[in-house]
């Protein structure tokens, strides 16, 4: 589906490599393959052993970097980031890694998530002096980490632990060390790679298919990870907890070709597929899938019925972001922009329609429409997830409840909302069964909390929800 348009968006995805003497030209490659995980802000840390060198702006990684800016940022280690302005919002002071100066040692940090107690945090630190210089709670991390004073970075990092809640997944680089780090519940994904000797760190693995280097394994919830010249050690921060993944990393987030928690998400999303064929069957003519993350869905759909995968919606590639427009008119524009029906596939036909995820419907409402000015005689739709009826605090802007169409309709009303024929949607036991094992149920469990409204982590009353956009 399509992020700009549907108000469903990923916040973060980070980069780490250590021991590398291209380092930045890795990093750069490496989150050009995480570009998906946010457009709005691109970042570079480097550093040489003396001294961390940055080049960070707003915009996608092409328009921030040149080859001359890459090239400039010398160093055997990096971190770096793509952003969304969820939590925060946008604008270049929030652009990450954000990089701290102190006499004694500089520090830069990258962050995906979000944390619940973030603002009881804030609020304490500017009561105990801290002048915060952005609106991220990124930085919150890095002022609990310089406040524990004179002890070693190890120590200091492992304090701030202790105090932070909720999703993140982040990497710190000083001068002469690099540090990797998971919350308690894992909610976040991040992956760890080797490339020859250098250590290397994703949001997704398939940053490593692109810079040739190898699967290792993934951070464990609550591991932190120390790199530096003497080698790679590691400890946990907190006593072992179930993890519980954000599965709309698999329904949508994530790239086909990635593999979570050691699953690939392709697979993953096919099994969905078929799972919601066993659960809601229907008789029809064609399926098809609204590009491009609902395609391995409708594929596994159709495999599981027997009705032929067909390319009934086309993905209009070369639609700039200037596209996004905020009046109704103009969004109704977008969407013929962005998608086309391909009458020769759809009309007379009964099309069955998969997506992944309905967030506000008005996306739905559309193709619907699309399908049905191509000819389509009905239109039935099959969402590869169950309703999503709660916000997400975790790092996902999936709009507050207000604005979520399944928290105040029912399905039937959501059926007439969008035009469809029929309406049903995967169930939470089918989508976790098509994520998780059974043997592996035990340790690797996903968290549906939007869908449920069953959360991972205590929430506070005044945990922010990411700032809606669109
Ligand atoms: S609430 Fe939903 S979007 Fe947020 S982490 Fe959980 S599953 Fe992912």
């Amino acid at each position: 589906m399509l992020a700009e348009i549907k108000g469903l968006n990923e916040e973060c995805g980070v980069f780490a490599i250590w021991g590398h003497e291209k380092a930045a030209e890795m990093t750069y490659y490496g989150l050009h393959a995480l570009q998906h995980r946010g457009q709005e802000g691109a970042g570079i840390v480097t550093t040489d052993g003396e001294k961390l060198n940055v080049h960070k702006g707003v915009g996608l990684i092409n328009d921030v970097f040149s080859e001359g800016e890459v090239s400039r940022l010398q160093g055997h280690a990096a971190i770096g980031h793509v952003r969304y302005a969820t939590q925060g919002g946008g604008g270049f002071e929030n652009v990450q890694p954000l990089v701290f100066r102190s006499q004694t040692n500089s520090m830069a940090l990258a962050h995906n998530g979000n944390l619940v107690n973030a603002h009881a945090l804030k609020n304490q630190l500017e009561a105990q002096g801290s002048i915060l210089q952005t609106t991220s709670d990124t930085e919150v991390i890095a002022h609990l980490v310089k406040r524990s004073g004179n002890v070693p970075m190890e120590e200091a990092i492992s304090s701030a632990l202790g105090m932070i809640k909720g999703a993140y997944a982040f990497s710190i680089l000083t001068e002469d060390q690099l540090f990797i780090g998971l919350d308690p519940r894992g909610l976040r994904p991040l992956s760890i790679g080797r490339l020859g000797d250098a250590y290397v760190v994703a949001s997704e693995t398939c940053a490593f298919d692109l810079i040739g280097a190898t699967y290792e394994r993934e951070v464990k919830p609550g591991e932190l990870i120390v790199i530096d010249d003497d080698g790679f050690r590691t400890k946990q921060f907190t006593s072992p907890m179930q993890r519980t993944l954000c599965s709309m990393e698999y329904v949508y987030f994530s790239r086909p070709d990635s593999d979570l928690n050691e699953k690939n998400v392709h697979a993953s999303r096919k099994t969905m597929g078929k799972q919601l064929a066993n659960e809601s069957p229907i008789e029809a003519d064609v399926v098809t899938g609204v590009p491009d993350s609902s395609i391995s869905a409708a594929i596994g759909f159709s495999e599981a019925t027997g009705i032929p995968y067909e390319l009934g919606l086309i993905k209009n590639r070369y639609v700039g972001r200037t596209f996004i427009q905020p009046s109704q008119e103009l969004r109704e524009q977008g969407v013929k922009m962005k998608l086309s029906a391909v009458r020769g596939i759809v009309e007379g036909k009964r099309v069955v329609m998969v997506d992944d995820s309905i967030v506000r419907g008005t996306t739905s409402r559309r193709i619907v429409r699309l399908l049905k000015e191509a000819g389509a005689t009905e239109v039935h739709v099959r969402i590869a997830s169950p309703p999503i009826q709660n916000p997400c605090y975790y790092g996902i802007d999936t709009s507050t409840k207000g604005e979520l169409i399944a928290a105040n309709n029912s399905i039937e009303e959501m059926r007439e909302i969008i035009g469809a024929d029929t309406l049903s949607f995967l169930s939470t036991e089918g989508l976790e069964a098509s994520i998780v094992e059974d043997r592996d149920r035990m340790q690797h469990g996903v968290c549906q909390a939007c869908f449920t409204g069953n959360y991972p982590t205590e929430i506070y009353p005044d945990t922010v929800i990411p700032a809606y956009k669109d």
